[in-house]
Order: structure tokens, then sequence, then C-alpha cells
């Protein structure tokens, strides 16, 4: 981040306000980490912060401290407008547009407010005042972190936010393992320990807590899954009768795509989700190497997200997204 943009912003930050913290719809582990991590830290320097997430984040996370207090925009629309209209100052974590809110973008555009986006996306859109955007962080959690550290307030450092930080960049690095893991990223990770950031309980609760239906939908994705050995590709699908009779909840099918990276000499993945009621299918794609996954969404999916890791849709039935794809990976290099 820019030194007058940390200064400009330590100034703003010197006086008590009411600022609003969104994370992109549909937030994950670092969305969510972030998001919290930042609320606790303004809460501290006695502002009036509040988590404004676009829609419901899943179960998983339910036990992130500060949780409870996250209000929803799509399950009360009229509170939470008049709360974004009334704050003097919006963080945008975790997403690199607007449309990433989904609905809430039509409020957010209306707004006068002064915007801060902190992000690691790709290409990011010119909608804040202050953007601290760069690729090169393996999550959002870590250059939340590093803001707190220009900020020249680590001292207000402490387990809650430790933990928030914590399990962002454990979640977005797949558990340290991603590329953009590095010796900084474990010195902040031992740093956060040091805070009181449970390092074994932190998995445990993220990623220990299947339910037996959420198993059974694992199993018939990976019945689902089809290799194309030539492509070096692979994919699943889950129709939304599947969905079913599994009795789906949001959050089931979070990591079920990385299973296709395990099997020897695949470079690419996919995972193709029907979701009937918002006529879309949700697409995942993941990539080891060089192939470039967020250009490939771009350019054929609506989407967009890393080099490794990126989502989009697709309006076609499920057979016809499936079909695209199929033909696509036919006149690719992977
Ligand atoms: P996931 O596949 O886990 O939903 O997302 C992987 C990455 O791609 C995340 O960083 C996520 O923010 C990004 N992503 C997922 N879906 C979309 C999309 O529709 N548009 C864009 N621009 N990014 C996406
Ligand atoms: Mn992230």
């Amino acid at each position: 981040m820019k030194k007058e943009d940390i200064e400009a912003l330590g100034l703003l930050l010197s006086t008590p306000k009411k600022i609003a913290i969104i994370p992109h719809r549909s937030p994950d582990g670092d969305a969510m980490g972030s998001t919290l991590a930042l609320y606790h830290f303004l809460l501290k320097l006695n502002h009036k912060p509040v988590v404004i997430a676009p829609n419901e984040f899943p179960d998983f996370l339910a036990w992130l401290p500060g949780s409870d207090k996250v209000l929803i925009f799509e399950k009360d629309k009229e509170n939470t407008t008049k709360m974004l209209q009334e704050s003097e100052l919006i963080f945008t974590l975790d997403f690199n547009a607007l449309h990433r809110t989904g609905e809430m973008e039509h409020v957010l555009n209306k707004l006068q407010t002064t915007f801060v986006m902190i992000d690691h996306h790709q290409s990011p859109d010119d909608f804040a005042q202050f953007t601290y955007s760069d690729t090169n962080f393996g999550s959002t959690c870590e250059m939340i972190y590093n803001f707190i550290s220009l900020l020249g307030k680590k001292d207000q450092l402490d387990q809650t936010i430790a933990t928030c930080i914590y399990t962002g960049i454990l979640t977005d690095s797949g558990s340290f393992r991603f590329p953009k893991t590095t010796g900084t990223t474990h010195r902040i990770i031992a740093d956060l320990i040091d805070l009181g950031a449970e390092n074994t309980t932190i998995p445990t609760l993220l990623f220990d807590n299947n339910s037996y239906d959420r198993l059974q939908l694992l199993g018939k994705a990976l019945q689902n899954m089809k290799v194309f050995p030539e492509y070096k590709t692979t994919y699943i699908s889950l129709s939304q009768e599947e969905l079913d009779t599994f009795h789906y909840v949001k959050g089931d099918t979070e990591g079920i795509v990385n299973y296709g990276l395990t099997i020897k000499g695949i470079h690419f993945a996919a995972i193709f989700i029907e979701h009937k009621d918002e006529k879309i299918i949700k697409i995942s794609f993941r990539s080891q190497g060089d192939f470039d996954v967020n250009q490939f969404a771009r350019e054929h999916f609506s989407g967009g997200g890393h080099i490794n890791a990126a989502g989009g849709k697709s309006n076609l039935s499920l057979k016809d997204t499936i079909a695209k794809f199929e033909k696509l990976i036919t006149q690719i290099k992977i």
C-alpha cells in the first residue's frame, strides 16, 4: 500500500467512525476471517464497525469470534441498507469488483462514502478511494496483518484477531500448500500462534465437521468424476437432484473440486454444480502449474479468480455446460 494512502487512512482512523466491512457473496474462510479480524481491530480503536455479508456464510465458519454479530444483507435489506448509507467508511475485503456482492452492488453503487479495498485478486475495479490490491499475497488475511502493521498498530493484535487472520491464511493457502505461501507467511503464522491462535484446534473446527450426508455427497461426486488423461483434465458434476438426495446445505461442496488435482498427472480440475433456484451452474476451476484458470474462467464462464483457483457460472443446462467444457479442453494447451 502506498505510503500516502496509509498516512491518510491512519488519519481517518484516528477519530471514531461508523464503519461497514463487506466480504464477497458466499464468503469463504478468507473473506470471513479478514472481515472479522478487521472488525475486532476497529472495535479496539473505538470505532463502530459492522460486518455486513451479502448472503449467509457457511456453517463451518460459524465458530469464528464475532460471527454471531455479522448482519446478512439479503435477509434484512432495509436495516442493512440504512447502515450502509450511514457508514462513514466502507472496507471491501477479498473481492475486486462490486458485482461480487450480488444484489448488494446496487446499494453500494449509489453511496458517496469513502471505500477501502483490500484484496488479492487480479484486475481490481476502480471503485475505491484507497485500493490495497496485490496478487502476490495468498490471502486477504495476510494483507490485513500487513495493513495493521503498516498502520503501526501491531500492538493491538490479540488472540481474537490472530484467530481470524490464521483462519483465512490457512483456508486460502490450502493448509500452507499453495504457491503463494512464503517464508513471510510462515513468520506471520508463527506470530499469530504466539498471540494465541490455536493452530491445532482451528483446522479441526474448520475441516473435521463433516455430516454423514456431506460425505455421501462427496462419494457421489467422486463417482461422477470424468478423467481425460490426454488433456491432463478432470471434472466432477453434481445435479440438483443429487444435491437434494444428500440434503445439501451451503458449504457441503466446498473443496470437492480439489480431489481432481490429486490424481497423478492431472493439472486442471473443474466442478459443475447445478443450482436450479438461481437457474445457474456454479463452476469452480483449479490448476496446478502454469495453466491460468482465472483467464479461462473469464473468457468462457463469466468468472475470474486467481491463476490456480477461479470460479464462474453458466446459464446453459448442466449437460450443455459440460459439453461446452469438454469441447474447450480439446482446444487449449494445459
Ligand atoms: P471458488 O471456486 O472456491 O468458489 O473460488 C475460487 C476463487 O475464484 C476465489 O478466489 C473466488 O473469489 C474466485 N471466484 C469464484 N467465483 C467467481 C466469479 O464468478 N467471478 C470472479 N471474478 N471470481 C470468482
Ligand atoms: Mn481470498
